[in-house]
């Protein structure tokens, strides 16, 4: 175990400060992280492991060559997600998918929307995310699936080349994939219709609602055919959501992956701040640790994440960031070194890692406390993955 690792939270220690009107006390938030965890122990921990998969995915009436590429994607078995979700969206019904990141929950649509466009290469099918790099990691999911079947997709985010959007989107692809605000700005330039998009894919809505696109969402929705497949998906459902529903699906199935508050295989840790001051001598001793093989670490702040990994080169760790004020191509790039290794330690803001899916990250380490308990679900489903143990670290 690590020097400074403190199980339990000191009751001497003072309260910090309310940071924001909002926003939590290191005490508060940690009574919710207890009473959360609490309530797990009561509730019988049901967990993805322990389904038992109805299909396999040669029962799915789709196309064979979707069927190689699951193959040759390593694919052995749905998930849970894809196993509920699958049969559903190919009746062409509505559907409410209640799942988190890691779950399939991509595959989960793309598969039959997929394979909708090979039956009908006149269909057309537009997925919104809150975040560039979900936005892209659902292209390449699409690209991988549908290599060589002559599908087109235009991702549309901002921070990227807007002429080559516009490009791809004359071309009429069949997915149209992007986030919001690149998505309004190509509608009201008229380069975006969404009047014949009548497959729609709202992803991570719960996050879209923090982020403040709950405006958005509607304006798209008011633009949409009436007649139209409709899938939602959120680990989620606060009340805003509930709003989206209402208006975006007619008589949906809902379907849940999510029975426990967090992945069983994520060991959580608090280490109480000794001396603010030295909270990164701290952060040191644990990011010497050998068992930590690959870290995540959240700030509150661009500019808090940044210092922090500055700081952390300058101490020789390998080590980078993304959030808000790096351009697209940059935060990529750090994801992609991330990802083959060539760095170990990657610094992120809420928003910036967001639907993010990488392999093998050991620890997840709350550098900042999050703003809701929502939120320290959603960093903590970085690790632990795949049925793999995982620990997040949280400094209080
Ligand atoms: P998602 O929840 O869609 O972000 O997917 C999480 C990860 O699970 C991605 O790396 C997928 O490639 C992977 N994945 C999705 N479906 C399956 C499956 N049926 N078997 C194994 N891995 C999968």
């Amino acid at each position: 175990m690590y020097p400074n690792h403190q199980n339990r939270f000191s009751r001497n220690q003072k309260p910090l400060n309310k940071r924001r009107n909002n926003e939590k006390t290191s005490e508060e938030f940690l009574r919710e992280i207890r009473a959360a965890q609490q309530r797990q122990q009561n509730i019988q921990p049901v967990s993805q492991t322990e389904y038992s998969c109805q299909h396999t995915f040669n029962d799915f009436a789709i196309d064979e060559r979707i069927k190689r590429a699951i193959v040759e994607k390593g694919y052995c078995e749905p998930s849970p997600i894809q196993d509920q979700a699958i049969p559903i969206i190919l009746t062409g019904r509505d559907l409410v998918g209640i799942a988190n990141t890691g779950t399939g929950k991509t595959a989960a649509f793309l598969i039959p929307l997929i394979d909708k466009v090979l039956k009908n290469r006149t269909e057309r099918i537009f997925i919104v995310t809150p975040t560039r790099e979900l936005a892209f990691q659902i292209d390449a999911e699409l690209r991988s699936f549908s290599r060589g079947l002559n599908i087109r997709s235009a991702l549309c985010i901002g921070g990227t080349n807007l002429g080559r959007q516009i490009n791809d989107l004359r071309g009429n692809p069949n997915f149209v994939i992007g986030t919001p605000g690149r998505i309004k700005d190509l509608i009201q330039q008229k380069v975006l219709s969404l009047s014949n998009f009548t497959n729609v894919v709202l992803d991570e809505v719960d996050r879209m609602v923090d982020i403040g696109f709950i405006e958005d969402i509607r304006y798209f929705i008011s633009l949409l055919p009436v007649k139209r497949q409709s899938l939602f998906f959120s680990a989620t459902i606060p009340a805003k959501a509930q709003d989206i529903i209402k208006l975006f699906v007619t008589n949906a199935v809902t379907v849940s992956v999510k029975r426990t508050e967090a992945a069983d295989t994520v060991t959580q840790n608090f280490i109480k701040i000794e001396d603010t001051q030295k909270k990164i001598e701290q952060l040191h001793d644990v990011l010497i640790s050998k068992e930590v093989e690959k870290a995540l670490i959240f700030g509150r702040t661009k500019w808090g994440v940044q210092k922090l990994s500055d700081e952390l080169v300058r101490r020789g760790f390998k080590a980078g960031a993304i959030h808000g004020n790096k351009r697209q191509n940059q935060r990529q790039h750090i994801l992609e070194q991330f990802k083959r290794n060539e760095i170990t330690i990657l610094l992120a803001t809420d928003v910036a890692s967001r639907g993010l899916d990488i392999e093998g990250i050991s620890h997840v380490i709350n550098y900042d406390i999050p703003a809701s308990y929502e939120d320290y679900i959603h960093r903590i489903g970085r690790t632990g993955r795949a049925n793999k143990k995982g620990v997040a670290l949280t400094f209080v």
